[in-house]
């Protein structure tokens, strides 16, 4: 029998009730592997007000406290690494080098989230008036939620929930309904770490669950990431009921080529960033802009071979550096695109679409895909493809490059690779994008900076993590303080600066 998954609601597992299950696959196969419920609206509010009544008394634990759940948190995640890989990789399909690394980049939140004693003190100014004092703190906004995407199952949960707790929130996550054991467990983890019951709980399920997040008056902040339209669509519900939302969304990542650059380097990079995980994460580059022509027909000559060399096979299988896609869905989307590519008139280089793996003919595998000529108005351009499949569009020079990169709708991340500074130092100033990579083609930052893109790549006002994610699940109180012992002033009718005091 199919395993089935549970909730976790009030410091324990729950079963579902709704009737309502999605099945859970291993892309490597193609079999269903466990089964997880959809919540109704009814046990979301279960868990909302679990997180409600868990509030009064998390928000009045000293910081130091809170500090020490993270702390013994930390140490759980690494013991249980290769079990919380092996999950992520049975359900994703990336390969397990990959899953620890997502888990790594994970636990260095909560290694942020560790310091939140020092990260919530405030400011203190003394006499900005006669005898009059200000200080400043920060304060928990409540019940948040967050709603995660499938390509990232731990580390996107994780670049939310650790710090909203911290700083003394309560937390009800909805991770993807494709691979949700592993947040399932870390949060069983971080019970078995010391957090009392209702400070975090997880939801399974789809938009009826997400929708009673959005709504549900005891909510206060919703953190999102995922594509862009179902972003936007979390962003304006959840204003509309009067929430902090922040929805991190799409990508169409461009790495610009420069003629100067270092092309054994930028060889390599294209590599990784555009296959690893078949092209499945937010920040991958799926498309190189090559700075003349010469400088297409040598990467095109360089990348060529690599990609057709690429080792696509399951995570167990340990010389694996791409595993498969999601889902059949996704795999006949990606399809789907590359039929628009040739259409179109893009030139396909390397053709992956006929590969097959022995033992594996019902996993969603792809090969990587090369595309050669690719001009601005085709959809393998325009769209976030979300698969093995790299797009080279040829710029007759820097300006154009840039370009390209500026009026393109999404702005997660770009990156430049050349060895010159003056170049370098333009594009990081002039590109609107919110993260930029200079001979870096994955410019990921680390936990204690903070993750966002601009334009259709974000809505809302603050990054994730770092101090952007403090300043998301915290509200700024200013207090001004005059003692009786102070001079007496007498009523004052007039709106006073502080020079005149
Ligand atoms: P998705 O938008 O399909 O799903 C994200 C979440 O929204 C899931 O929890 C899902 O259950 C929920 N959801 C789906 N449809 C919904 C609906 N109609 N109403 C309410 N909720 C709904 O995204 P995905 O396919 O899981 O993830 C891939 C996308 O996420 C890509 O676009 C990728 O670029 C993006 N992503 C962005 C970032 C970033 O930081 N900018 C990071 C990772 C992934």
């Amino acid at each position: 029998m199919t395993k089935k998954l549970h909730h976790f609601i009030d410091g324990k597992q729950v079963n579902g009730t709704s009737g309502r299950f999605g099945d859970v696959f291993n892309p490597a196969t193609g079999d269903v592997t466990a089964q997880v419920p959809l919540a109704t609206a009814d046990e979301v509010r279960a868990a909302i007000q679990s997180a409600a009544r868990a509030l009064p008394a998390w928000a009045a634990t000293p910081p130091a406290k809170r500090a020490q759940v993270m702390f013994a948190f930390r140490e759980l995640l690494y013991k249980h690494t290769d079990e919380l890989a092996e999950m992520i990789s049975s359900e994703h399909g990336k390969t397990l080098p990959d899953a620890t690394g997502e888990l790594m980049r994970g636990i260095e939140v909560v290694e942020f989230a560790c310091g939140i004693p020092h990260l919530l003190k405030g400011e203190y100014s003394e006499g900005v008036a006669s005898n009059v004092d200000s200080h400043t703190l920060r304060q928990p906004v409540g019940v948040c939620a967050g709603i995660t995407p499938f390509n990232f199952p731990i580390m996107v949960p994780m670049w939310m929930f650790p710090v909203a707790i911290a700083c003394g929130n309560t937390f009800v996550l909805k991770p993807s309904e494709k691979d949700p054991s592993v947040a399932l467990r870390a949060v069983e983890l971080a019970r078995e770490a010391g957090l009392p019951a209702g400070v975090l709980n997880l939801v399974n399920g789809d938009k009826e669950a997400v929708d009673t997040l959005l709504t549900d008056p005891e909510v206060s902040a919703v953190s999102f990431v995922g594509s862009t339209a179902i972003g936007e669509y979390i962003y304006k519900t959840g204003c509309a009921h009067g929430k902090r939302v922040q929805a991190l969304c799409g990508a169409k990542n461009h790495l610009v080529v420069m003629p100067d650059a270092d092309m054994d380097q930028t060889t390599d990079a294209l590599i990784g960033s555009g296959y690893g995980s078949a092209g499945e994460r937010c920040m991958a580059i799926s498309v190189a802009v090559a700075v003349g022509n010469e400088t297409g027909d040598e990467l095109i000559k360089r990348l060529a071979p690599r990609v057709q060399a690429l080792k696509v096979a399951p995570y167990t299988d340990s010389a694996s550096e791409m595993g498969p896609v999601v889902s059949r869905e996704s795999k006949d989307k990606i399809l789907g695109y590359i039929e628009k590519g040739l259409e179109k008139g893009a030139e396909l280089v390397v053709d992956g679409r006929g590969l097959t793996l022995q033992g594996y003919e019902n996993g969603y595998f792809l090969g990587g895909c090369l595309f050669d000529k690719v001009t601005p108005d085709m959809e393998i351009y325009t769209d976030e493809i979300f698969g093995p499949v790299l797009s080279v569009v040829r710029a007759k020079d820097y300006e154009e490059a840039l370009g390209l990169v500026n009026d393109h709708e999404y702005g997660n991340g770009a990156a430049i690779f050349t060895r010159d500074g003056d170049a370098a130092r333009d594009f990081t100033s002039r590109a609107k994008i919110g993260m930029i990579g200079v001979n870096v083609p994955i410019p990921v930052p680390v936990a204690y900076h903070s993750f966002g893109g601009w334009k259709r790549s974000l809505f809302g006002d603050h990054h994730i993590h770092g101090m952007e994610g403090v300043r998301f699940y915290t509200r700024l109180k200013t207090m001004t303080t005059r003692w009786p012992s102070g001079i007496r002033t007498g009523a004052e009718f007039h709106f006073k600066s502080g020079s005149e005091h």
